[in-house]
């Protein structure tokens, strides 16, 4: 509390990201892609040229605009991107759900960041409880009379994704306000709904080169949907900051566009891995949710989940616990190497 923060900033709750040890760990907590980036990334980092940096960049961001564009094959116009999909979140909270009396619409357990938004643009927020498989309950979204809808998919911390046919059902029952699809978690297996932009112009879709592109500290972010929503972000974007995309950060997120073999395949070896992992941890009587993403959700049967997380801990590996109602008894451990989950597995068979 200071007598010089605007009124409300004492009250806000911040989003609280997954630690950054200092030491050397096993880092199992935050998603991370355990692969590097594509050599071409490297390529781009060793010649960047310095003079570069002495001129702003493009503020529209037009050449990594063209290269998303044609890897998901929509037009330059219908591609935003952002410092980050955070970023590209938050601008859209601000675009998008602030509606004088009426609530947004988000699942109870999904990432913990919307209701951060909420809160600091004062958007009122209505939680739609997962059904008893852990799934996003689309049925149950209001259609009318809400300020939109925002949900990942696949959905976290539980790995859940829906088909793009039971979206397109959904889509058809929303037609007034924004559907926001934050696909943070694409190419572990989902399947995004972005070939339907065209057919929907109320879809947003969101996505990340933090995870599939093991590019999480270049922060880079987009989001793809109709003209008419790619406006309402720039309007936001450029009530902010000109410049969200600085040029090193273009020029990589080009170069990892490019190389689709190399990620393809380190999707494929996680999503192998992800696959051995959760049977070796079904096999130590731990409860573990299918995924279609870059971690699995589990439930330790025998122990409390806080107190298996801090015995990792003490062996050198870091998972995620939340603290949150409903969530306690649960952990969400990122899929690493297979060497760092053979660790991850004896620790928790040999665990006192
Ligand atoms: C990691 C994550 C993001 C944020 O990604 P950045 O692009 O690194 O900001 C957004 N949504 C979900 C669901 C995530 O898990």
């Amino acid at each position: 509390m200071s007598k010089f923060w605007s009124p409300g900033v004492d009250s806000l709750t911040p989003y609280v990201p997954g630690e950054q040890p200092r030491q050397r760990m096993i880092k199992l907590n935050t998603n991370e892609n355990p692969y590097p980036p594509s050599d071409r990334v490297e390529r781009v980092l060793r010649e960047f040229s310095c003079e570069q940096l002495r001129r702003y960049p493009d503020p529209e961001s037009l050449a990594l605009r063209d290269s998303l564009a044609s890897a998901y094959n929509v037009t330059r116009e219908q591609v935003f991107v952002g410092n980050g999909s955070d970023e590209v979140l938050a601008f859209a909270f601000r675009a998008f759900f602030l509606r004088d009396g009426e609530a947004l619409s988000i699942p109870e357990h999904t990432y913990s960041f919307y209701p951060v938004y909420c809160q600091l643009y004062g958007i009122d927020l209505q939680k739609v409880a997962l059904n008893e498989r852990w799934e996003v309950p689309l049925e149950h979204f209001p259609e009318k009379g809400h300020a939109g809808i925002a949900f990942a998919n696949p959905n976290a911390p539980t790995g859940h994704a829906h088909s793009r046919q039971a979206i397109r059902a959904l889509l058809e029952r929303q037609r007034e306000r924004v559907v926001l699809i934050d696909e943070a978690y694409y190419g572990f297996g989902s399947e995004s709904a972005v070939p339907l932009i065209n057919e929907y112009h109320n879809l947003l879709v969101t996505g990340t080169f933090s995870k599939s592109r093991s590019l999480a500290g270049m922060r880079l972010g987009f989001a793809i949907g109709s003209r008419e929503l790619i406006e309402g972000l720039e309007r936001i974007k450029d009530s902010f900051n000109s410049y969200p995309i600085d040029p090193l950060a273009s020029a990589v997120g080009i170069a990892a566009l490019e190389d689709t073999r190399h990620y393809d395949e380190c999707c494929r070896a996680i999503m192998a891995t992800r696959e051995g992992t959760a049977q070796a941890l079904r096999e130590l009587d731990i409860e573990v949710l299918p995924s279609q993403a870059n971690f699995l959700f589990v439930r330790p049967r025998r122990k409390e989940a806080a107190s298996v997380a801090a015995s990792l801990r003490a062996s050198g590996i870091l998972v995620r616990h939340f603290a949150a109602p409903g969530l306690a008894d649960w952990l969400r451990i990122s899929i690493g190497t297979e060497a760092e989950m053979t660790a991850l597995v004896t620790a928790l068979a040999t665990a006192p």
